[in-house]
């Protein structure tokens, strides 16, 4: 049989920078990049948006309590679970255009092929475009997914509040949409959710490759390394004679890239806070708190560095100086769906599109529902690796490279014919 030509790549590509081109617009800050904060005004116009689209390929629409949008396109097997595809559409204050909605943009493309080709899926494909995955207005972040999956419950969803003391529920009504709708999914309702994302960072441009599967969400680890010497007069103590927790730190602190290096397996760790006490310009610094940020794709890795860094504060704790660690956050790493990940690259391989595995160094929606569902994500290149910026740039080609991946893999999944 001959291989049938199911997609006009360029006509999904024009209909993508449309979609992208037109989210834009509906932004607080114009001109100063994409601000639209959940349950704004320019939330309205991009819900109303995507919700028109929705229905214009033919999806039924609906929302939850917490204004998540969800088009779904029935499949053959009576109460199966979805095939989910989607991403967020809100923002941080003055970020991008693609952050989220390329993913939602995705989603609907998929969509609209499977309309177009008319496919009859037997499990249902869902798109889903999320809120409050930036944490932008009532902090957090990941606050569409984590509702949906129950890690947010009624009682803390009617408690937030954004920093001008507006309560999520008046803001949802605000905007006409209804908090007392149902809010948790039963995870038996949810087959696969599949999500592209921007890369945001440098490796897919550098290395010149369209596609990276995504093999895992890096885990992230927030040690407080307390440094205790002595003070004393700048000019009257001697150097032998100086605890100086100041000295101490940047010591320890210089030793980190090559502790993450010697890990590899991209393994990266970041001082990015430190405090110096007293904080005076004649005074030997007898107090010193600082920042380690340590991610990876394998605990191992995290494990391990913390084990490090503890061993170094050990070894420096000596001759007056005085190392203490403390773990403020420990969040594990997420490995996506072993099968969805093949299926991703094969389907990739088959198109003849390159592809390469790559480790997100960014919490994602992708990372909430892989504790529910089998999860698999696509990163397409970001211009100079930025986002979250007016700059945030992403080819619409790329985007269309992955809506085929995704199309293939979501006809798989939801075993359409
Ligand atoms: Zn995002």
């Amino acid at each position: 049989m001959e291989t049938k030509i199911e997609t006009n790549l360029e006509l999904v590509q024009a209909r993508i920078e449309s979609h992208i081109d037109t989210l834009s617009t509906f932004t607080a800050t114009p001109g100063k990049g994409t601000t639209r904060l959940t349950y704004s005004p320019e939330d309205l116009q991009a819900r109303q948006y995507i919700k028109s689209k929705m229905e214009e390929y033919g999806l039924t629409v609906q929302e939850d309590g917490f204004g998540n949008i969800f088009g779904k396109l029935e499949g053959t097997l009576k109460g199966a679970p979805s095939v989910l595809i989607g991403s967020h559409f809100d923002s941080v204050p003055n970020g991008g255009s693609y952050d989220g909605p390329a993913g939602v943009v995705a989603g609907l493309e998929v969509a609209a092929l499977f309309i177009e080709n008319k496919l009859t899926p037997k499990y249902p494909l869902e798109v889903i475009a999320l809120i409050e995955e930036e944490g932008s207005r009532f902090g957090g972040g990941l606050m569409g997914s984590r509702g949906i999956v129950g890690l947010l419950d009624e009682e803390s969803f009617n408690r937030l509040k954004d920093k001008d003391g507006i309560y999520a529920v008046d803001a949802m009504k605000k905007i006409g949409l209804d908090p007392s709708l149902p809010k948790k999914r039963d995870p038996k309702t949810m087959k696969a959710y599949l999500e592209l994302h921007i890369e945001q960072g440098p490796i897919l441009e550098e290395k010149d490759i369209p596609i990276g599967v995504v093999e895992a969400i890096v885990g992230l680890t927030q040690l407080e390394v307390t440094v205790k010497g002595q003070a004393g007069h700048a000019g009257t103590t001697p150097m032998d004679r100086r605890a100086d927790a100041l000295v101490t730190a940047a010591k320890m602190i210089a030793q980190f890239p090559d502790l993450a290096e010697t890990e590899g397996e991209g393994t990266v760790v970041t001082t990015g806070s430190l405090s110096v006490f007293p904080n005076g310009a004649n005074v030997i610094p007898d107090r010193t708190v600082f920042s380690v940020d340590i991610r990876s794709g394998k605990e191992e890795n995290v494990l391990n560095v913390i084990q490090k860094v503890k061993d170094l504060a050990d070894s420096y704790s000596k001759q007056g100086i005085k190392v203490s660690v403390e773990q403020l956050l420990y969040i594990q790493p997420k490995e996506m769906n072993k099968d969805i990940v093949s299926l991703l690259k094969r389907k990739s391989s088959e198109l003849g599109i390159p592809k390469c595995s790559i480790n997100s160094g960014a919490g994602h929606d992708a990372m909430v529902f892989s504790d529910f569902t089998n999860v698999g994500m696509l990163f397409i290149p970001s211009k100079d690796g930025l986002s979250h910026c007016p700059e945030e740039w992403s080819d619409s080609r790329h985007i269309a490279n992955a809506v085929q991946v995704l199309y293939e893999a979501a006809k798989k999944l939801t075993e359409a014919e």
